[in-house]
């Protein structure tokens, strides 16, 4: 019945699989959470449950999730972050409450403070970006190498040289354009 909505862009790290909700963003850009319950839906899967989602609280999360997007690509690129942007994720760090509880199996689990409360959930987000860009977890910012995502991705490989945010969508278009146009170029040399 959801099948009209666009599938979610799950990676590990939450904070940029939350702003993976907008993909291709100098392209087509693709809204994965276009209604309140889609954001319901991508907080369940995220292990962040809510019961319910307002229309104003949906607007609240794509401020988040924008202004983090505006933080990492700044850090990925060095350059100074932008001061609203700041101001967003630290709100809605502050605003949140939730708590980190261990698992019998020994895994980390989020308790929100309501079960009804989105801003419970964007704290958890607003506090993984942060984890993120300040440069307190083993891994570097960088940007997506295809043209028309760029997106701001967190770079754990050992050798820090990843060049697109996911292998399966960016990475595979890449090489597939490559190799189209190593077609062309082969079959204009034969002529
Ligand atoms: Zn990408």
């Amino acid at each position: 019945m959801r099948a009209e909505f666009p599938d979610f862009r799950l990676g590990s790290v939450l904070a940029t699989s939350f702003t993976a909700t907008l993909t291709e963003r100098r392209g087509d850009a693709v809204e994965r959470i276009p209604t309140p319950r889609r954001l319901v839906d991508w907080l369940a899967v995220s292990g962040l449950a809510v019961e319910s989602c307002t229309a104003a609280q949906l607007e609240r999360a794509r401020e988040l999730r924008e202004a983090i997007h505006a933080a990492a690509t700044a850090a990925a690129i060095q350059d100074a972050l932008p001061a609203s942007a700041v101001e967003v994720i630290n709100d809605c760090s502050i605003q949140g409450r939730a708590a980190a509880v261990l698992t019998p199996e020994g895994k980390r689990q989020w308790r929100l403070g309501s079960a009804s409360r989105v801003e419970d959930a964007l704290s958890v987000i607003a506090a993984d970006a942060i984890s993120i860009i300040s440069g307190e977890r083993d891994g570097k910012l960088a940007l997506c190498a295809s043209p028309t995502c760029q997106a701001a991705f967190f770079d754990t490989s050992q050798s820090r040289t990843r060049k697109w945010c996911e292998m399966n969508t960016c990475g595979n278009r890449q090489k597939k354009a490559r190799f189209k146009a190593k077609q062309r170029q082969n079959s204009s040399s034969a002529d």
